[in-house]
């Protein structure tokens, strides 16, 4: 494909041929752990599928052209991708992280690489100098997550990476609130794109899996080195699944966000809301960033009731039936979430509730049904 395609384009053709046995349009699934080698070294490029399998391969090449990137690596989930990336460190170095992160990658900073000796620091990152004062010569990446989960805050992505070329750091960055529909962060200077592909990517709940995407080949090559090593890869029949998923990512992703802010207007003039995080508004803190280097505001939200507590949150959430009470997020239903005794259970209160992760605090992720179902199943459960 010797044609620039543009981004709706690529989510179908990018990096994708026919398969050459039988034109298949479709990768087959090759469900295969070897390959018959003529002679011991002999194969037509795969040996074993830990290391390489043509249906991840298909996938790997299609993620690549979906985040203007060179290299593809996919995962057996979005934290063995994150897993990788921390491989790269050494003891004593130092990570600096969004504040609000989603718990799990918490959790795998503090509960897995702290021991190993990786010293982690969680920095509101709106405030660009506030990252700044937190570089030692220890430091070596930046970890951004833009829109943060629960909160919404969004992180001014080319900031960050003229802040990390200036202390030669590298910059990761977790794309999976906002998917490759709404921002490229590679094209504004990251030098990894992390995605959990289980949300937008793959988009039908259907499936777990991780993604890493660079534009270097040295880091391409050390992170494929790792992939091999430590083994974390998805298998043929997901790698397949998510494939399929991406084809529709844009047709999903307009109408995800359409119904989003929908919502959000909806629940914003409710008398019974308090206030809802959502960055499409004018008044949201991070609006302009959000106007600047996103296409649309995604379809994430979160509010807190008035004078709700965490029973009353609770009750809300169970009341609903059209939105289903679930982790995750980016598939074509709705769910509802929250997060302090789900997603951000693993996140200590106090510093949950400084970055606004309050008790009464619930999310949405919302999914591609007609609006007014959704709206309507929201009226009967805030009563
Ligand atoms: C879900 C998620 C992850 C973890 O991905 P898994 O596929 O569940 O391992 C990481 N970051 C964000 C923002 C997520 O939403």
């Amino acid at each position: 494909m010797e044609k620039k395609l543009r981004f709706n384009s690529l989510t179908i053709h990018g990096g994708q041929a026919p398969d050459p046995a039988y034109g298949a349009v479709m990768p087959p699934i090759y469900q295969t752990s070897t390959y018959a080698q003529t002679t011991p070294g002999g194969h037509k490029g795969f040996e074993y599928s830990r290391t390489h399998n043509p249906t991840r391969q298909a996938l790997e090449k299609n993620l690549a052209h979906i985040e203007h990137g060179a290299f593809g690596l996919a995962f057996a989930s979005g934290l063995a991708a994150m897993d990788a990336v921390m491989k790269l460190l050494k003891p004593s170095d130092e990570v600096i992280a969004t504040d609000d992160l989603y718990g799990g990658s918490y959790r795998l900073f503090t509960k897995i690489f702290e021991p190993y000796g990786i010293h982690f620091r969680f920095v509101p990152m709106q405030s660009t100098e506030k990252v700044a004062q937190q570089i030692t010569p220890k430091t070596k990446l930046l970890w951004v997550e833009t829109p943060t989960n629960p909160m919404m805050n969004v992180i001014d992505i080319t900031a960050m990476a003229n802040l990390a070329k200036h202390h030669k750091l590298l910059l990761a960055v977790d794309n999976t609130f906002a998917s490759p529909y709404l921002q490229q962060p590679l094209t504004m200077g990251a030098d990894i794109v992390m995605h959990s592909a289980t949300k937008y990517l793959a988009g039908h709940s259907d499936v777990v899996l991780g993604a890493l995407i660079t534009n270097d080949a040295s880091l391409a090559e050390r992170l494929s080195f790792i992939q091999n090593a430590s083994g974390a890869v998805p298998g043929p029949f997901d790698s397949f699944l998510t494939l399929r998923g991406i084809k529709t990512l844009h047709v999903r992703m307009e109408r995800h966000c359409q119904n989003a802010a929908t919502i959000a207007q909806y629940l914003a003039h409710h008398p019974k809301i308090e206030s809802v995080n959502w960055p499409g508004f004018d008044h949201h803190p991070n609006h302009t960033i959000a106007q600047a280097q996103m296409k649309d505001f995604g379809a994430m939200l979160s509010f807190v009731p008035k004078g709700a507590n965490h029973q009353t949150a609770i009750a809300l959430v169970e009341k609903l039936k059209l939105f289903t009470l679930a982790e995750s997020l980016g598939g074509v239903e709705s769910l509802a979430g929250h997060p302090a005794s789900m997603t951000h259970a693993s996140i200590p209160k106090d510093l949950r509730e400084k970055s606004g992760v309050v008790d009464a605090l619930i999310r949405l992720s919302v999914g591609i049904e007609d609006v007014q179902d959704l709206i309507e199943d929201l009226e009967q459960a805030i009563g």
